[in-house]
């Protein structure tokens, strides 16, 4: 089964209008092709910017909110991402599980939501430090899939991206190992085709993401459960998210 390979940076609380603008001008050519889907999870309030700059690349929000209207001071609903014309979103992101109050009860109905509107949804998962020397991830894993996919359609799970994504790994330079990344990455479509059947399971695309960077991504890419990455630090420079581009196509 070959699966298109999908790298997405994801910006986090970082850049303005301008600096989104520098950003896809310098960045978007290198994306051209079609060997690889290559995009950028932008703030809110650059999408607009990115989408009217990205030719090549795909731009993904980086939340949404479940319900389509009503009284959410500050939420952004799935429909309004839809009219911007938006393709992707992050939903579950460790940093909006912790920090956000996000669960896997809400992820799920982000997910729901999403796929109704034919957006496809980026889901990180991924285990602390504490459960990972405990020797649970296999099992956190599987708990957060469980949740964050239930009652979705085959057909819609094979669509997505799930991101795995060691939260002792993020933004501390400190990667998983190759064979860690594998073997979680592994076990995310093992579960995948537990739940949702040998098609969801060969067809799903499975991200690593933590402290990736342009010397370690072709390592992670070349894993066979790996199709991809999400990249935080690493995307925030032109240059770095260039040469990412370069060594993955
Ligand atoms: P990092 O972030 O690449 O800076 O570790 C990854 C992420 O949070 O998605």
């Amino acid at each position: 089964m070959s699966r298109k390979p999908i790298i997405v940076g994801n910006w986090k609380m970082n850049k303005n209008n301008a600096e989104t603008k520098a950003f896809f001008e310098a960045v978007d050519a290198a994306a051209a092709g079609d060997t690889a889907t290559y995009g950028i999870g932008a703030p809110f309030t650059d999408l607009q910017t990115a989408i009217a700059n990205a030719k090549n690349l795909i731009v993904a929000a980086e939340n949404c909110h479940f319900e389509d209207a009503g009284a959410f001071t500050g939420e952004v609903s799935v429909p309004m991402l839809e009219e911007l014309g938006l393709k992707y979103c992050i939903i579950g992101h460790s940093e909006r599980r912790q920090m956000f109050g996000d669960t896997n009860e809400t992820v799920n109905k982000k997910a729901h939501r999403l796929i109704k509107a034919g957006i496809t949804p980026i889901l990180c998962i991924g285990e602390t430090e504490a459960e990972f020397d405990a020797g649970q991830s296999e099992q956190v894993i599987r708990d957060e899939l469980a949740g964050s996919l239930k009652d979705l359609a085959p057909e819609a799970v094979a669509n997505m991206v799930i991101a795995y994504e060691p939260i002792w790994a993020i933004g501390t330079g400190k990667s998983a190992s190759v064979e860690i990344a594998e073997n979680c990455c592994k076990t995310v479509r093992d579960a995948v085709r537990d739940m949702f059947g040998d098609e969801a399971a060969d067809k799903v695309r499975i991200q690593y993401g933590g402290s990736v960077k342009p010397n370690n991504v072709v390592e992670y890419m070349a894993q066979p459960d790996i199709d991809g990455a999400l990249i935080g630090g690493a995307s925030l420079k032109a240059d770095s998210f260039i040469e990412i581009i370069e060594k993955t196509k």
